[in-house]
């Protein structure tokens, strides 16, 4: 599997922050949001191709109990089914943060997806170049469906504008999604537009009654790879 880096540390964003895991961040995405954060697995992915065995050994060795197998696009990995069934060999609780693109036959605890808005569509990015692409493949319903009722999941929105929220709304409705599985967090990875926009945002998710989310390793360490 092309792997871009494999970290121990807290998972900092949804229902499960705080929680001491292991990261496994596949490299490949099938989308190109304007503002990823991991570039390095989309945009330019970068990364090393390492066997199941010895990704699940690395692992291991972390110590951690809880395994955050994530990307770039993890579903599109051709060897996601083996992994994250080697990661249930192990005892570990896995989470899986998607786009929701993409359905795969997986071992998985909490399916993470973040299905991604029109704040996304890279229009500004490299010329535009991908936007037709993003914009076509960026919200599977279907998909969505089957992977909500295949497994425990969140719908994480990654919002930067009050307005994303509408949309969200939108979106959740005509999934039927369980509110309390709602999560909004503000699009950013500089400390202070995250402060500005989750001022707002809280207040946007007590009015609807949906989860607020922090990016606590953003908090913790900054913009960095490894955290
Ligand atoms: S889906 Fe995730 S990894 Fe892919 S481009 Fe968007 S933010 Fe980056």
């Amino acid at each position: 599997m092309k792997i871009a880096e494999i970290f121990h540390s807290l998972q900092g964003e949804g229902i499960l922050a705080g929680v001491p895991s292991v990261f496994i961040r596949t490299s490949g995405c099938n989308l190109r949001c304007v503002w990823c954060d991991t570039p390095y697995t989309s945009w330019q992915p970068e990364g090393a191709d390492i066997p199941v065995g010895e990704i699940l050994e690395a692992a291991s060795l972390t110590g951690a109990r809880n395994a955050v197998v994530t990307g770039g696009e993890p579903m599109i990995a051709p060897d996601i089914g083996p992994l994250t069934h080697g990661l249930r060999s192990l005892g570990l609780h896995i989470t899986i943060e998607t786009a929701g693109t993409v359905f795969a036959p997986v071992a998985c605890d909490l399916m993470s997806i973040s299905p991604k808005l029109a704040n996304s569509t890279p229009h500004t990015r490299d010329g535009g170049r991908f936007a037709a692409q993003h914009e076509r493949l960026r919200l599977q319903p279907d998909t969505l469906r089957r992977l909500m009722r295949a497994h425990d999941y969140q719908l994480k929105f990654v919002i930067a504008a009050p307005e994303d929220a509408d949309e969200a709304a939108d979106l959740a409705r005509a999934l039927e999604a369980d509110p309390a599985r709602v999560v909004l967090m503000p699009e950013g990875v500089e400390p202070g537009t995250l402060r500005e926009r989750a001022v707002w945002l809280a207040e946007i998710c007590k009015q609807r009654g949906w989860r607020f989310s922090p990016r606590l390793h953003i908090d913790l360490w900054g913009n960095c790879r490894g955290v």
